[in-house]
């Protein structure tokens, strides 16, 4: 049956207050799984807590809303169960960057073959717009009493010193290019994040779309090229890193997106495949059971008796 992009779209109408960023990026991630032909049946989201986490609800997937920042655990066994599986990710500023910072850093030294979405509006939408770990320092949106007293974090920067093989940032007006950036996260081989700058017009009144709008450009439509080959030298290995930086801490009068970095590396599931015999092939959700495990297990039992 040939798909539609309706098949992608649950019966539950979003809950957001209107204007909110997470419209586009529902949409967009939805355009993404159409164009790449993926089946509903195939793909999985995992959201942790917050105005995010609604997401999984939205598309009609599989989902699980999990605990705060606990959704990246559960996607990595997801993933690492059945690795056939197309798995998204997902959680806000706060639920990623904060409480769930150091399963970002975790993820990212293992290079498993998944997408991971931030929801990056700088507060705590869905408790009242609390400064979020992206907030600015001295940053005083409309939601808080005095001006922030933390210093930021910066997503892209901390996803590079993790390890992540993929890093690229989106803008949730720019459907069209965060479809873009969504499918190339979903097509590269290893662990994809991608930066979404969500305007939460409720809370956030300092970036909003009008704050955005002149400042939003795109990188790759720019003649920058983020892709680090096996065989790139260590000195254009290192000019390029330098180009990394300057992209993902330029933020101003201009602020880029798209694709910033795309290294080629082994894969989680390929070092496992190593010591594991048979996987990812027969992973633990495609593995053989009843009558076809007790073949294969007797097989191998004559196997290394006779070996
Ligand atoms: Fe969106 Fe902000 Fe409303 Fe949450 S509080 S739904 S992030 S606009």
């Amino acid at each position: 049956m040939e798909l539609k992009l309706a098949d992608y779209k649950s019966d539950l109408a979003p809950d957001w207050c209107p204007g909110c960023g997470d419209y586009g990026i529902l949409s967009a991630l939805q355009m993404a799984l159409f164009k790449l032909g993926i089946e509903p049946s195939r793909a999985v989201l995992v959201s942790g807590i917050g105005c995010s986490a609604k997401t999984v609800h939205y598309a009609a997937t599989y989902g699980i809303h999990t605990l705060h920042g606990r959704g990246l655990p559960v996607a990595q066994g997801v993933k690492l169960a059945n690795p056939e599986l197309t798995v998204v990710a997902m959680a806000g500023d706060g639920d990623g960057m904060g409480i769930g910072a150091g399963h970002f850093v975790g993820v990212g030294r293992r290079n498993i073959d998944m997408l991971y979405l931030i929801f990056n509006n700088e507060v705590y939408g869905m408790t009242k717009g609390q400064a979020s770990p992206t907030l600015e320092l001295g940053a005083q949106p409309k939601s808080l009493a005095r001006p922030n007293v933390q210093a930021k974090v910066n997503p892209l920067m901390l996803a590079f010193a993790a390890g992540f093989t993929f890093i690229a940032r989106g803008y949730a007006y720019d459907v069209k290019n965060l479809a873009r950036l969504i499918q190339q996260g979903i097509e590269h081989k290893g662990l994809a994040m991608i930066d979404i700058l969500q305007p939460c017009p409720t809370y956030n009144n300092l970036h909003t779309r009008e704050w955005f709008a002149p400042r939003v450009y795109d990188v790759n439509a720019e003649g920058y090229d983020p892709k680090v080959p096996r065989e790139m030298s260590d000195a254009e290995r290192a000019e390029r890193m330098g180009r990394f930086t300057v992209l993902a801490t330029e933020w101003g009068e201009r602020i880029p997106t798209g694709v910033f970095w795309q290294a080629e590396l082994p894969t989680f599931e390929e070092r496992l495949g190593g010591f594991l015999p048979g996987y990812p092939d027969q992973a633990p959700a495609t593995r053989p059971t009843g009558a076809e495990a007790e073949r294969l297990r007797s097989l191998m039992q004559g196997h290394r008796v006779g070996g």
